[in-house]
């Protein structure tokens, strides 16, 4: 039986509303790409809010990183248009097709998704924004039929939902993530070194929000192997922190988003389309190590406690799509 997209199922405990927070109007992703039509559309009442790039159509941002109908409130200036893209609609949400039905992620980078009390995610909530441009769902990731769990060893899909299962358990009842992932982080990688990783990330002084998020990711390699880093950094979507800081008096445990978005990093299988469990554990045990030291570092400056978690998880989650991050993890020697 191939894999397919429904039923559509979402996390058990995945928590989301969307409450405005407005990092993801930022580039905390692409934004976009949208169709081309999406993109005629835009451009025919708004000229310089669509630019080419790679072969996309992609919504331009202004220079400090926010989309140019981002209004100086955090509202999208046409939420209620038409011409707003599908794929903001979408944002955060991933689907991912299995031989069990179509698995509904969410990205953590955004505080609507780790701040505050924020009802459990139903499958009918998400589904309007998962559908393509034809109705039909539109699917990002097909997970392989039978899942590698090491160098040269894979399991069946049945196999593998059991042990998915047993370490959702453990997550959910609170058994801290490293003793979950059993895994060391930092994994040898061939013909380099983490310090030089972190020289690389820490090096980034691209004039966007997400280089300040490499920055502080490769401060946390350098200070986690020993080397010296800056003393201060700008934060990279303060902006949008600060608007959940606000709405949200409540405190959460940095445990437990942490074991929320390490659940969601298993869920999605993402990890499956390129590469072994084994290499997973080993890069989630690594971001891990990381985002605690962002977390630790906010905390220092003062941070609330869940703010500076989530802070954290945006920026290891961020810097795990970057071009210098797929690199390293085709390098990491491990099955
Ligand atoms: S068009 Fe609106 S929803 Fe989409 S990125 Fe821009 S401000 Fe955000």
């Amino acid at each position: 039986m191939p894999v397919r997209a429904r039923p559509l199922m979402v996390r058990p405990g995945a928590r989301f509303a969307c409450a405005g927070d407005g990092l993801c109007c930022t580039d905390a992703h692409l934004l976009g790409p949208v169709s081309p039509s999406e993109g005629r559309a835009i451009r025919a009442e708004h000229e310089s809010a669509i630019l080419r790039e790679g072969g996309m159509v992609l919504l331009r941002t202004k220079r400090d990183g926010a989309c140019s109908f981002l209004t100086r409130g955090g509202r999208c200036a046409i939420h209620t248009s038409p011409l707003k893209p599908r794929t903001c609609h979408r944002y955060p949400f991933l689907l991912t097709a299995t031989l069990d039905g179509g698995r509904i992620g969410t990205d953590h980078r955004c505080p609507c998704r780790t701040m505050g009390a924020r009802p459990l995610l139903r499958a009918s909530d998400a589904e309007p924004a998962l559908l393509g441009a034809g109705g039909r769902l539109s699917v990002d990731l097909r997970a392989p039929e039978s899942i590698s769990v090491s160098a040269g060893r894979s399991v069946s899909w049945a196999t593998w939902r059991a042990r998915e299962a047993a370490l959702m358990t453990r997550l959910d009842a609170g058994e801290r993530v490293e003793s979950v992932l059993d895994t060391a982080p930092f994994p040898e990688v061939r013909d380099g070194s983490w310090p030089q990783i972190g020289f690389e990330l820490a090096d980034d002084d691209r004039p966007m929000r997400w280089a300040r998020a490499h920055q502080w990711a490769g401060d946390a390699i350098l200070a986690l192997h020993g080397e010296p880093i800056r003393t201060s950094r700008p934060r990279p979507w303060c902006d949008a922190f600060d608007r959940a800081q606000r709405r949200t008096p409540e405190l959460l445990s940095p445990d437990a988003m942490l074991a929320d978005w390490i659940a969601d990093a298993i869920w999605t299988l993402e990890w499956a389309t390129r590469g072994s469990f084994a290499l997973a554990r080993a890069e989630l045990a690594t971001r891990v190590s990381m985002a605690r030291w962002v977390a630790a570092r906010l905390e220092a400056e003062g941070t609330r406690l869940d703010r500076a978690m989530a802070e954290a998880i945006a920026i290891v989650e961020m810097v795990g799509l970057s071009e210098t991050w797929t690199a390293v993890l085709a390098r990491v020697s491990i099955g």
